[in-house]
């Protein structure tokens, strides 16, 4: 019997929900190890404090004397809550967060003068010596001279007995090495722009905050099982394995009642959640078995991508105490649906106005129809752009895939709204009469609310729905951080607020209009001009790829084809005019992103030959052997009646052959196509190369070895099963 899956089942079985303290009262513990507003007013000085604030709302520096005195209380904050190190916190480009924890102890070289210290320099900036994080050619390795900068704006938290400061990377030369400072730009940029356009229909609003709602989806799988499959492992993905009899076509697990253990864990992981200020809120069972799905209330988006990023972190520590592995891949599993993380977005200002909620009086109603139509033309200009923004090769598995949106972006605004822009389609060129106004205001853009209010069509397979009073960017990644997406979609509405503004000035100065009619105007045009983008049907169907093709509309189904579009001559000039990402940045990035999806399918690569030839194989092989051995004895008892006899397993014992001479032969022709393409020198070519030739070969070899395991005595088979992974509970 094959011991690794029989000990892990036997592991799983007999788990029992892990007891933790819990705490009745949530918002007692909300952000108790956060340095928030309420930590600094008792353990900072009332300049310090100002001096945080400003830097938070404002953007003003803090000068080194000020860091002083705030890193004194925050370090006092700290040591009163028995912490010992602190770390700067950042998102280097792998995706994931990165520490390098330093104790606040300190001696003299004598070993006199033992003492807790940590001064505004540790605050401000570190060197985490970090020469070995993707940099694209931006720093030469053996300069490594990039560091860490602390970013008031996302407070410093608590983390086990580490004081984690949130930090930019940042190059000595100037060049962001990490997914936080260009979102910090394209959330200044989309401020500014979005202000402008406010200043339109309300001269106090003076500052607008992107806001952002993530939904993390995940697996939950018990750690034994998850360890005993060593593609899981490595990979984060299940490379083979037939699927189970039962998957989710019962629709048995969604919305169901959650297990007792997946509950205990999600309760304790919403405690941790709220000791560090992640305001989690919903939790339910998805649609695939074992799937599960957490999302937060809402916040501005810094903070939110800081919380996604800290909350899977979190996450599979505290799966840890429970005995599960997270798995936060797009596809781990065939044959059901993958995950993904809706980002629902908009924007507020700071009179307390969501600028994608419509409302009651006509006048608000043109600023919410104002940028409801920027954002659609945004999108439309820039869908290639978009989908690059949420390309990686975990995620191809899932766009496209019959489950998800596809890899075409389209935006879905139901059919009321689609029925306000068809009538603003029709106002009049040039001056509004006074009739057609007050119709417009009546009629067409004061009756949205109403509206909206019995609009209960959703379209679930849209890739970026509006869904009331925001925007919901369903195709990004559950293992992506948000940064990548958000940068982008910010940025693009910025730059089409910043465009929008500069036509209706001119229609202002040169038509001589007024401010409406410049808008009316304006708007009109844009509906006009974005009517390619807009789709309400069935974005899964056959239909619908046909007809996108037909307007236009991209349709990239590979990171390698999908991610050109991050280094157009037009993505660069919109980065660079926003002081995103200049050109040396944004190609750093997306060589990056080439490299590291050739290394995702490489490692998928010798992971598949090395499972199929090492696990497989041998155990296709043991087994043929006990037929071979029958079929010997039957012939010995029976003599010629054995041809008849043990004609099934002499059947077997062939198809068995044929299986192991398809895996023998695939797995080669892959190495060599990897050998091939490890030879090219240009990241694009060996990207496309990895896609093309080598990838096309992982579902080949998997066939056979998944007709094996239906072949193979179970008691032989190494790998735990599908039905296993999935159903153990
Ligand atoms: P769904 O029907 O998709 O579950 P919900 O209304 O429950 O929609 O919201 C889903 C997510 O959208 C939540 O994370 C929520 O915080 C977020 N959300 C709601 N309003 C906003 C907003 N104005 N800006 C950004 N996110 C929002
Ligand atoms: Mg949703």
């Amino acid at each position: 019997m094959s011991t690794l899956r029989f000990q892990a089942l036997k592991e799983a079985s007999n788990r029992k929900p892990v007891h933790f303290e819990e705490i009745d009262r949530k918002s007692s513990l909300f952000g108790s190890n956060v340095f928030n507003e309420k930590a600094m007013k008792q353990y900072l000085t009332s300049d310090a404090f100002k001096g945080v604030r400003d830097a938070i709302q404002h953007g003003t520096k803090i000068d080194r004397k000020m860091a002083d005195y705030i890193a004194m209380g925050m370090k006092e904050w700290a040591l009163a809550k028995g912490v010992t190190h602190y770390t700067h916190w950042f998102q280097p480009l792998t995706g994931t967060t990165a520490e390098k924890h330093d104790a606040f102890f300190e001696t003299s070289y004598d070993g006199s003068d033992p003492v807790e210290k940590f001064g505004g320099a540790q605050l401000v900036q570190q060197e985490p010596d970090a020469s070995s994080f993707p940099n694209g050619g931006i720093r030469n390795t053996f300069e490594a001279r990039g560091y860490t900068a602390w970013d008031p704006t996302s407070p410093a938290f608590i983390y086990g007995t580490t004081l984690c400061i949130p930090t930019v990377f940042i190059a000595y030369t100037g060049e962001a090495l990490d997914n936080k400072i260009p979102l910090l730009r394209a959330l200044s940029a989309i401020d500014e722009a979005a202000t402008e356009v406010c200043k339109y229909f309300d001269k106090n609003v003076k500052k607008v905050t992107a806001t952002l709602g993530w939904e993390q989806e995940y697996f939950l799988i018990d750690k034994a099982l998850a360890n005993s499959r060593p593609d899981l492992m490595m990979t984060g993905r299940t490379l083979l394995g037939h699927t189970s009899a039962k998957g989710q076509q019962l629709d048995d697990h969604y919305f169901g009642s959650i297990p007792t253990r997946a509950l205990t864990y999600m309760r304790d992981l919403e405690q941790e959640c709220m000791l560090l200020g992640i305001p989690v809120k919903t939790r339910h069972n998805e649609v695939a078995p074992n799937q599960f799905e957490l999302a937060p209330i809402f916040e501005e988006t810094n903070l939110a991508v800081d919380h996604n990023s800290l909350l899977m972190d979190v996450m599979q520590r505290v799966a840890e105490r429970h005995d599960f592995k997270v798995l936060f891949h797009e596809k781990p599993f065939k044959g059901v649906n993958g995950s993904g993380k809706h980002n629902n977005w908009s924007l507020a200002t700071d009179t307390g106005v969501n600028l994608l909620s419509p409302s009651k009086t006509p006048m608000s109603n043109l600023q919410f129809l104002t940028f409801f139509i920027n954002t659609i033309k945004a999108v439309n200009d820039n869908e290639t752009l978009l989908r690059a923004s949420i390309a990686t090769a975990s995620n191809d598995h899932r766009l496209g895939a019959n489950e998800a949106p596809p890899a075409i972006m389209s935006v879905f605004i139901g059919a009321q709204l689609t029925k306000v822009l068809s009538e603003l389609e029709s106002v009049t060129t040039g001056k509004l009469s006074p009739e057609e106004k007050t119709d417009l205001k009546l009629n067409v853009v004061g009756k949205i609310p109403d509206v909206l209010l019995d609009n209960t069509d959703r379209n679930r397979t849209s890739p970026f729905a509006f869904t009331g009073n925001k925007w919901e960017f369903r195709a990004v990644g559950s293992n992506s951080n948000c940064s990548n997406a958000m940068t982008t979609l910010n940025a693009i509405v910025a730059k089409q607020l910043i465009d929008f503004k500069n036509e209706v000035e001119g229609l202002i100065e040169n038509k001589d209009m007024k401010k409406d009619d410049a808008i009316f105007n304006v708007l009109r045009e844009y509906i006009k001009q974005s009517k390619k983008i807009l789709f309400e049907g069935d974005g899964y169907s056959e239909a619908w790829e046909k007809e996108a093709a037909k307007r236009g509309l991209s349709n990239f189904k590979t990171t390698p084809e999908a991610i050109k579009a991050k280094v157009s001559k037009q993505a660069l000039s919109l980065f660079e005019e926003l002081g995103i990402f200049n050109h040396v940045e944004a190609e750093a990035r997306y060589e990056i992103e080439l490299e590291e999806y050739t290394k995702k399918i490489q490692i998928e690569g010798r992971v598949l030959g090395d499972i199929a030839r090492n696990h497989v194989i041998p155990t296709a092989i043991r087994y043929q052997n006990t037929l071979i051995e029958n079929v010997k004895g039957l012939k010995e008892i029976f003599g010629k009646e054995f041809e008849t006899i043990a004609k099934e397993q002499i059947v077997l014992i062939k198809e068995i052959s044929g299986h192991i001479e398809g895996i023998n032969s695939k797995v080669l022709a892959m190495t060599n196509e990897r050998k091939k393409a490890n030879q090219l020198t240009d990241a694009q070519k060996m990207a496309e190369a990895y896609c093309n030739n080598v990838k096309p070969y992982f579902d080949e070899i998997r066939n056979h070895c998944d007709k094996l395991e239906l072949l193979v005595d179970d008691e032989s088979w190494t790998l735990t099963k599908y039905r296993e992974l999935l159903f153990t509970k």
